[in-house]
């Protein structure tokens, strides 16, 4: 349904309009082929708490930002390769947040929350069928391995492996590269190489590290892994930062999903 847009006028304004949005901050993102297939704000689960993003979901790419005004300026765009997706539902939390999903990926991982159990199910299902569709032309299989999610710093007040160490301004928090863990610094003082994330050791837990150099141990044929994945090996997480989103009317907008009943123009 979506390959009638391909070439159609509406497809080329929306994403002219995409681009606008985030002005010089973001990437261009008009290539042939290219469908936008739906957008719409989802609550990210960040380090530090949840935060507000905009989302666009194209036929090969999920892209999003930071709203500076709704609906017309955004900053920090993070572009993922649908190719490497995988979606994974999450439980609602009765005393928690609701109708959230996973995004994972081999470099990075992370929580979504969508408003309704309704827009859950449609921002799941246009996903991926955007990932099917893209396997099945590209004919390549999905990929197997994917970044840890990291625990939100909020949920760990001791240090997760030793549950000893308590968190203070001087006694920092630490997120395994490997489990997602929250852990002391002394728990976690060494690095890993992780080829799918970051071309430099990263920061693992002891109890990660054990398995991982045991594994590597046992298989030492495996050093012709290559990745051409962007370094990831920063300490925070670049999408953390507090900003914008102040006094502004961020009332509920209702996602939308292009091509469903759209006739090509
Ligand atoms: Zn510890
Ligand atoms: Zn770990």
């Amino acid at each position: 349904m979506v390959d009638k847009l391909v070439n159609s006028e509406a497809n080329a304004r929306r994403i002219a309009m995409v681009e606008s949005c985030f002005g010089s901050s973001g990437q261009p993102l008009a290539v042939p082929g290219r469908v936008l297939v739906g957008e719409g704000v989802l609550t990210k689960m960040c380090r530090k708490k949840p935060k507000t993003r905009q989302f666009y979901l194209f036929n090969d790419i999920l892209v999003y930002g930071n709203i500076i005004i709704n609906k017309k300026k955004y900053n920090k765009q993070h572009i993922i390769p649908l190719e490497e997706v995988k979606l994974e539902s999450i439980e609602d939390d009765p005393r928690g947040y609701q109708h959230g999903w996973l995004i994972k990926t081999a470099s990075k991982s992370f929580a979504v929350y969508a408003a309704t159990p309704v827009e859950k199910g449609e921002w799941m299902a246009h996903i991926n069928k955007c990932i099917d569709d893209l396997l099945r032309k590209s004919g390549k299989k999905a990929v197997a391995e994917h970044a840890a999610v990291w625990v939100p710093d909020g949920k760990a007040h001791v240090c997760m492996h030793c549950e000893k160490s308590q968190f203070t301004l001087i006694n920092r928090r630490h997120h395994c590269r490997k489990c997602g863990a929250v852990v002391c610094g002394p728990c976690s003082n060494k690095r890993f190489l992780l080829p799918s994330q970051s071309s430099k050791p990263l920061r693992v837990c002891l109890r990660c590290y054990d398995v991982l150099s045991g594994a590597k141990a046992n298989n030492l044929a495996d050093s012709a892994h290559k990745s051409n994945n962007q370094d990831s090996s920063g300490e925070e997480d670049s999408d953390d930062d507090d900003e914008a989103q102040k006094g502004q009317d961020m009332a509920h907008d209702v996602p939308k999903f292009y091509g469903d009943n759209e006739k090509a123009e």
